[in-house]
């Protein structure tokens, strides 16, 4: 056997809905799942004469979004009508931009299992209309739903700079995560708000020569898990063509391909597809759209801190592990409730805790996020500052939050109502040690031993004396008075 070695390239087309209450150049609802054809007008269903006029806010959540993707914004950019003979569109093309994105040169970071993070540049990002939808559901024939024909869409292109199938997952969450945060797609995967498109082939060194495999396009992915699969697959059925074949990348033999979800494999659609086919010419009806200094200033001021950086800094300065941080910053508010109640005094790894083990629990039952359960962060710190002074235990804290969103009372109030304020009185402490230790002659010896069983036996103790005060004693103060005692 031959040595052989090779580096998977993938790169990715993305198109993510923008969350417009109207189409991208006509006055139609967006709403999901309504009546077949009831979001529909002469514009949308492409009727001779009618003029399309441009959505302001898709164009500027489109502008928001290239900017967390640290593109370069274009301040004079132009449509083109993109030839598309399918029913789904009945005027035969879709309106999209060709040479003059609206903006280009960026890049995305995407967290790595490592925990570090690796950069993956963006070629352009631009907006188009989408088409309708061709349902086969029933009998011989089919037929066409255009309510969602002219839905903005944010076309995202990114570098062939991903090596494995699980970096392609990573940027396609991460991108879900910051589109999510920017607040201009709801990006649901399963109403197809994000659809995939991934570029993959392999370079492959043998006996120190490298070949490169014809690049495949997986065509209308709409699940992370899909997207992750066909790329893996795609993987083994370059390798094994290679192989068996010697099939390397030779002029035009591009390939299009499906994902058979029950097969869960890729199937040959189409080999080449080049740019021409598509048949660009400028779009007649549309002027084009030139921003300002000052648009783009207003439109800046609208980014908050991404996602990742967040949880970077979750990780780096508050020393929360990876998940948690994860966990935190998968909703905008939720991370933005965490930063408050650090604001107003918690101590960032209590708050998480308090957060993660009951507030996300709790909403999750509710339905809602850590900001919809009706607790405010500084009521929040609070409690985290009660459990960090000794004032109660992490465990009564967990109860406590649980009776804030229940009835809404303060920390302090619902500490004393439940008897759970510890009792860190050291002289009323101390009886109830003497008389531990006067009944536990034993472990008195053991830990006096010094020996191998003194951890044990100081453990018990200190668990009787939590047993007699009902666990309301303060575990701190209870520990050094028996080691005070005993030493
Ligand atoms: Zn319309």
């Amino acid at each position: 056997m031959s040595e052989l070695q090779y580096k998977v390239l993938v790169g990715l087309e993305i198109h993510v809905h923008l969350s417009t209450k109207t189409k991208m150049f006509c006055g139609c609802a967006l709403s999901f799942g309504e009546e077949a054809n009831s979001r529909v007008c002469p514009v949308c269903l492409g009727m001779p004469g009618v003029l399309p006029v441009m959505n302001k806010q898709a164009f500027e959540y489109a502008v928001l979004a290239a900017l967390a993707l640290n593109c370069e914004i274009a301040k004079f950019t132009k449509w083109d009508r993109k030839g598309y003979y399918y029913p789904d569109l009945p005027k035969n093309y879709q309106i999209s931009q060709y040479d003059l994105p609206l903006s280009r040169n960026g890049f995305i970071e995407i967290p790595l299992e490592s925990g570090k993070t690796k950069r993956i540049g963006i070629i352009r990002a631009h907006l188009e209309e989408d088409a309708g939808k061709n349902l086969h559901a029933t009998g011989n024939f089919s037929q066409v739903d255009l309510n969602r024909a002219g839905t903005p869409l944010l076309e995202i292109v990114t570098e062939p700079d991903m090596n494995s199938a699980a970096e392609v997952r990573a940027l396609a969450e991460e991108l879900q995560r910051m589109v999510r945060y920017l607040g201009v797609s709801e990006a649901d995967m399963q109403k197809g708000h994000m659809r995939f498109e991934p570029n993959v082939n392999l370079v492959i060194t043998k006996d120190s020569k490298e070949y490169k495999t014809p690049i495949a396009e997986i065509k209308n992915l709409n699940s992370f898990r899909a997207l992750e699969k066909s790329i893996e697959y795609e993987i083994g059925r370059q390798l094994d063509r290679f192989l068996e074949i010697g099939e390397v990348m030779e002029m035009g033999n591009k390939s299009t391909r499906g994902w058979d979800d029950v097969k869960e494999a890729t199937v040959l659609q189409r080999e080449k597809e080049e740019a021409h086919d598509y048949r660009y010419f400028p779009e007649p009806d549309l002027v084009p759209v030139e921003l300002t200094e000052e648009q783009l200033k207003d439109i800046k001021s609208r980014l908050c801190e991404l996602p990742i950086k967040k949880q970077m800094r979750y990780v780096n300065e508050y020393k929360l592990s990876d998940y948690d941080a994860g966990v935190l910053t998968a909703e905008r508010a939720t991370g933005e409730f965490f930063d408050e109640a650090v604001k107003a005094g918690g101590e960032p790894k209590r708050v998480c805790n308090l957060l993660t083990q009951v507030g996300l629990k709790l909403a999750n039952e509710k339905g809602c996020s850590v900001a919809e359960l009706g607790i405010k962060p500084d009521g929040l710190a609070k409690l985290a500052m009660m459990v960090e002074s000794g004032e109660i235990s992490a465990t009564a804290a967990n109860t406590i939050l649980g009776e804030m969103v229940k009835i809404g009372k303060s920390p302090q109030e619902l500490a004393e109502q439940l008897n759970l304020i510890q009792k860190s009185d050291a002289g009323e402490l101390e009886k109830i040690v003497e008389q531990v230790l006067a009944e536990n002659h034993r472990a008195v010896d053991d830990v006096k031993s010094g020996g191998k069983r003194s951890k044990k036996a100081e453990g018990f103790l200190l668990g009787q004396v939590m047993q007699k005060t009902r666990g309301q004693a303060n575990p701190k103060v209870v520990s050094e008075i028996i080691s005070k005692k005993l030493s």
